[in-house]
This record gives C-alpha cells, sequence and structure tokens, in this order.
C-alpha cells in the first residue's frame, strides 16, 4: 500500500514537474515574440529591447517603451533597436527615428481599422505614434517621403521623452 502512494506521489511530481517545465517554455517563447509592456505581438522589423527602470524587456517599439517610462516616472535605456529596412538589429545612438507619421507600427488591434471612423477619433494608444528605426538617414527621409512624419536622432527623440 505505502509503496503503491509513493509510486503514486512519483508520477504526480513528474506530471506536475513537466507541467512546470512546459509553462516556463512558453512563458519564455511569449516573451520574446510578446511585447514586455503591451502585450502585442512584436514585429521582427520592429522590435526594440529597453530597460525602463532597471528591467530589461522586449519591446514592440520605442514609443511604447517611452511612453511606460513616462507613465512610471522612470529611467529609460534603449538596448537595441531594429533598422526597419533590413530587420537587422542596430545600436540606438547610431539609429535615425521616424516619429508622427501616417504608418501605424502598433496596430494589431484590427478593430480600429476596420471602422474607419474609429481611426479618426482614436483615443491615447500608447504605442502612437509609432517609432520606426532606420540605419540609413536616407531610409528614413525616404520613409518619411512615403508616409509623412519627422526624422529624429537618438537624443532629441528621449529629450521630448523625459518626463516635465
Ligand atoms: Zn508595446
Amino acid at each position: 500500500m505505502a509503496k503503491r502512494v509513493s509510486i503514486a506521489a512519483l508520477v504526480l511530481l513528474v506530471v506536475v514537474g513537466g507541467l512546470l517545465l512546459a509553462g516556463k517554455w512558453m512563458v519564455k517563447r511569449r516573451s520574446e515574440t510578446v511585447c514586455g509592456f503591451c502585450n502585442r505581438p512584436i514585429q521582427p522589423n520592429l522590435g526594440v529591447i529597453a530597460e525602463v527602470g532597471g528591467r530589461k524587456r522586449r519591446v514592440c517599439c520605442a514609443r511604447c517603451a517611452i511612453t511606460e517610462a513616462r507613465q512610471e516616472k522612470k529611467p529609460l535605456r534603449l538596448i537595441s533597436v531594429t533598422d526597419y529596412t533590413t530587420s537587422r538589429q542596430l545600436a540606438p545612438e547610431r539609429a535615425w527615428y521616424v516619429e508622427d507619421s501616417r504608418a501605424i507600427a502598433c496596430n494589431h488591434d484590427m478593430a480600429m481599422v476596420d471602422q474607419d471612423r474609429q481611426v479618426e477619433h482614436l483615443a491615447f494608444d500608447r504605442c502612437s505614434p509609432g517609432t520606426f528605426a532606420f540605419a540609413r538617414k536616407e531610409d528614413a527621409d525616404a520613409f518619411v517621403a512615403r508616409n509623412g512624419g519627422v526624422v529624429h536622432s537618438l537624443q532629441e527623440m528621449l529629450g521630448e521623452a523625459k518626463p516635465q
């Protein structure tokens, strides 16, 4: 009887352990593809690695991290950004940033797209206006020619983001 109980306990332990490991793996996988602040999927050519208040996360775009830092009044450090043209990782201080364009970086809520009227009256969105990073100034300028917006350096973008 005692032996049977211990075998049952062992089986239970293995099952629970396996579930925990699977859960951990899924959380890890999720944290690599989903924004650490807004939970929206991270697009491969827009992902940013940012540290807000000492916590490092993958984020959907720089604007989302800036919004978080502002709201939490915590220091922001961009660790890595993605070149929108090539999807390559890029040092933040070497990138050019386009903001206030008509292009929407984090438009994952399809309801917003379908209802045309809602776009006009769009309420605050933490990721708007989306920030697009570029390795080459020419690419940023070309993007602005197509979609509107303003090209900023890292300092200009972050300077604007400092809490008042
Ligand atoms: Zn986000």
